[in-house]
């Protein structure tokens, strides 16, 4: 495929996501870790909620207000990592971060339609509207990994 055309299926995407939110609006419970992130500069206002049982993300809420690239990649995000591993979940984050850097990044690593916000990287004031989603569940994760309820798993 030619790379106009590519750069247009993306856009497509990212629009679809925009306009279609997967699971969006917060239901989970006390069971969720719920993590809330705003960015002041561009008005990026997003929270996400995921629950993890036998290590994996069996359900996952985001609900904010934004732009459509950090509004569309909470979406994304909440579609890919829903039902992966952690330590899955964990690669993904780590591969996403790079890619949208610019940076050398595993292209043969499954990151479902994240692969779309690879046109990022030429706009750096873009970074962090791409990132806002995956640097909250990033929180999460963490939350989940130090919480007594994870520890008293092992
Ligand atoms: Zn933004």
């Amino acid at each position: 495929m030619a790379y106009g055309n590519l750069e247009t299926l993306y856009r497509q995407v990212i629009m679809d996501h925009y306009k279609n939110p997967r699971n969006k609006g917060l239901k989970g419970d006390d069971s969720f870790y719920t993590v809330h992130i705003k960015k002041p500069t561009c008005g990026d206002d997003l929270t996400i909620q995921i629950k993890v049982e036998d290590g994996r993300i069996t359900e996952i809420y985001q609900d904010g207000v934004g732009c459509s690239i950090s509004m569309s990649s909470a979406s994304v995000m909440s579609e890919t990592v829903k039902g992966m591993k952690i330590e899955d979940v964990l690669k993904i984050i780590d591969n996403y971060v790079h890619m949208v850097k610019g940076e050398p990044f595993d292209e043969n690593l499954d990151m479902g339609d994240a692969i779309v916000y690879q046109g990022v990287s030429q706009f750096p004031q873009r970074f962090k509207c791409a990132t806002i989603a995956w640097n909250a569940l990033s929180k999460a994760i963490e939350k989940y990994l130090n919480s007594p309820y994870h520890k008293d798993e092992e």
